[in-house]
């Protein structure tokens, strides 16, 4: 069952145009519907990729027509089509020739299957509805278990397709020559290929970026249903099985309608000529008698938030609840913090907002502790009914709520679900997924669906669009506790030099770690722009202490970690809590961690490879986080000034001087940062009792 073939099927004055694993099987249900006279056969049996491929370009030739008048096709006109679009791929092809399609159909049907029941397929389709899910998925979330159950699924599935309440979506598509392209992730790029067992084919592949959700591979399809309000979904009823393809997934329209989506979607739904017999069908308010939609849960308060905002979170929050309630359909908002200003609460009001509007909301973060911390928060003010957290083995995924709180992983199991989505990066350094993430959360939204980015160090794609005016824009530029954010200074000097064979640190650099240190209470933070040099710069601060400047210090003081060091988490603790105090790092090793009266040097900090803006920026923000000690030095080493470096220091200026002309800061923070200093243990109780 795991290779598709095109087919064209014709009855009086009408045909379809569809992809079958099972051609006899469909043959059997479309008579079941009206008068078929024949099922031919147009391609053999191909991994859904390519036959996905194929069915699309005959969709692309044929739905600028007008369909519903049109007389059916020709079938040769139909195979050559094929064969033309599988010249344009480069992957080995089965044999074309007639001999390898599978036979045409006429007649009675030889009925080996019995059809879907209703209610399956009534489960099947709420479970799509606005997911976007493999085989296996829905085989367990579904209950299908075994080869067997995987082929009775692939029947409902085939039948929900047909009758237009379910599309196919090929995993993996060959987008031109060998170039492939992931459906789920949005990866693109020339995969491995090799043998494969389930498709019997030597040119298969999988995803490489998404491998951890399951691995992908080109012979796999995927399901979705589009989500309907009550309303929408009695207008599809009555619109009949075209009517509904249309309005779902734009076809037949003339300007492609599926623009929105990025335009370089394979997705999978009949293709008719003609007026197809039937069109009554009902198995989308068969779908909504199975669960009670969604929307129609409410959360229990809608405002009473638990949260406490500063004024300039204050400021964000209103402006986010003015863009909920006021926004045009499909608009983005960015909200960019200072680190550590407190961003992801600012977005609590809207989703107030927006659940009290009946709205489906999805708030999806890459880190899977941001989605555990935050879901019982959200509980607290919602009510358990209204909220589900996803993550890798949450075990939620088929579980339907208005508020869904996921990693950006499981998000791209959604397919235009949601009304409102925000997008929380967390306090994190770059994610290598920052184009997954991109991708999911614009896929996850419903055509017309908005999106907020709460962010401190925005992507590119997110700045530019907030510079150019497309997006609206605010910005928490100050933390709760009121004091500036440390600017970063710069030392201009090599920080390594060779001597006598041995990498040793400068006398500068030295001296500023000597002075660092001499803090009361400080802890060090140096990052290092590779793993091999977090060793380097280790040994040369073990061999320089116990002498000036580092006199009175031991080796010991000087530790180092990164990201493949098995004693890394130990480490981490121990230097946390104050065991040692410097601690020599990768920017990867350090995510996430608040360390109390840390100050941080970056070594070879012109590095823009490792060290750009963001990374720069977000290693700034580990100092002063804490109301007890609300300051910190930061430092960037290098021969040259770049211009990460120029823009990371720039970025947290501009913060300190908005936040300074709103009035965001204390009046006294700069008497209490001298007393800081000047007593560090006397004054830490008037620093702490911010307002
Ligand atoms: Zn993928
Ligand atoms: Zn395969």
């Amino acid at each position: 069952m795991r290779l598709f073939s095109l087919y064209l099927a014709e009855g009086r004055g009408w045909g379809l145009v569809f992809l079958s694993p099972d051609p006899i099987f469909d043959f059997t249900f479309l008579r079941t519907q009206g008068e078929v006279t024949c099922l031919e056969p147009l391609t053999p049996f191909l991994p859904v990729g390519i036959a996905g491929c194929l069915f699309h370009g005959i969709l692309r030739q044929y739905r600028a027509a007008d369909l519903s008048s049109a007389a059916p096709v020709p079938l040769e006109e139909l195979r050559d089509l094929c064969l033309r679009e599988a010249g344009r791929m480069d992957f080995p092809f089965w044999d074309w020739g007639e001999e390898n399609r599978p036979a045409a159909l006429e007649g009675p049907s030889p009925a080996v299957h019995p059809l879907p029941r209703r209610d399956e397929l009534g489960e099947v389709a709420s479970l799509l509805a606005g997911r976007l899910l493999s085989l296996r998925e829905i085989a367990r979330l579904a209950g299908y278990p075994g080869e067997g159950g995987t082929a009775a699924l692939q029947r409902v599935l085939q039948v929900l397709c047909l009758r237009g309440a379910a599309a196919l979506v090929p995993a993996l598509y060959p987008l031109k020559g060998s170039l492939v392209r992931c459906q789920r992730c949005g990866w693109e790029g020339i995969p491995d290929t090799g043998f494969c067992r389930a498709c019997r084919s030597e040119a298969c592949c999988t995803c490489p970026e998404c491998r951890l959700m399951g691995p992908l591979s080109l012979c796999e399809p995927l399901y979705t249903a589009v989500p309907q309000r009550s309303a929408e979904r009695q207008a599809l009823e009555k619109a009949g099985v075209w009517g509904r393809l249309q309005k779902l997934f734009g076809l037949g329209k003339r300007d492609g309608g599926r623009e929105e989506a990025g335009g370089r979607e394979v997705l999978c739904t009949p293709l008719f000529f003609g007026v197809a017999p039937w069109g009554k069908s009902n198995c989308r308010a068969e779908a909504a008698k199975g669960g009670a939609p969604s929307s129609a849960v409410r959360p229990r308060h809608p405002l009473r938030l638990e949260v406490r905002l500063t004024p300039p979170q204050e400021a964000a929050a209103e402006a986010l609840r003015d863009f909920g309630a006021r926004a045009a359909p499909g608009s983005t908002f960015l909200v960019w913090a200072a680190c550590g200003a407190g961003k992801t609460e600012v977005s609590f009001p809207l989703l107030g907002d927006a659940l009290s509007r009946g709205e489906e909301v999805l708030f999806a973060t890459p880190r899977r502790d941001v989605v555990l911390e935050i879901a019982p928060r959200l509980t607290r003010v919602f009510g358990k009914k209204v909220i589900v957290p996803l993550y890798g083995g949450s075990g939620n995924l088929g579980r339907e709520a208005p508020l869904i709180v996921a990693t950006t992983h499981q998000a791209l199991r959604f397919y235009r679900k949601f009304d409102l989505v925000i997008l929380d990066e967390g306090d994190a350094f770059p994610y290598a997924g920052s184009r997954m993430l991109h991708f999911a959360v614009e896929r996850a939204r419903r055509p017309g669906g908005r999106l907020v980015l709460l962010t401190a160090t925005p992507a590119p794609w997110m700045f530019g669009s907030g510079r150019k005016g497309s997006f609206a824009m605010i910005k928490i530029p100050a933390r709760p506790h009121g004091f500036p954010l440390p600017e970063p200074r710069f030392l201009t000097v090599d920080p390594l030099q060779n001597t006598g064979g041995k990498k040793r640190l400068r006398r500068e650099v030295l001296d500023l770690i000597a002075s660092l240190l001499k803090l009361p209470g400080a802890r060090l933070f140096i990052f290092v722009p590779s793993v091999a040099l977090t060793g380097v710069v280790g040994e040369a601060l073990r061999a320089a202490a116990g002498e000036p400047p580092l006199e009175g210090i031991c080796p010991e003081a000087f530790q180092w970690s990164h990201a493949g060091d098995r004693r890394r988490d130990l480490k981490r603790e121990r230097f946390m809590a104050g065991d040692f105090p410097v601690l020599v790092t990768t920017t990867i090793m350090e995510r996430g961690v608040t360390v109390p009266r840390v100050h941080v040097v970056v070594l070879d900090a012109g590095e823009e490879m490792v060290f750009d803006t963001p990374t720069l920026v977000q290693i700034a923000g580990r100092c002063g986080r804490s109301p007890d000690y609300p300051t910190g030095e930061v430092w960037f080493v290098d021969s040259e000034i770049s211009r990460a470096m120029e823009e990371a220091r720039a970025q947290i200026r501009s913060f300190n001087e908005e936040a300074r002309r709103k009035g965001y800061l204390r009046d006294d923070y700069g008497i209490l940062l001298k007393e800081l200093q000047a007593f560090p243990s006397g004054v830490k109780g008037s620093v702490k009792d911010v307002p």
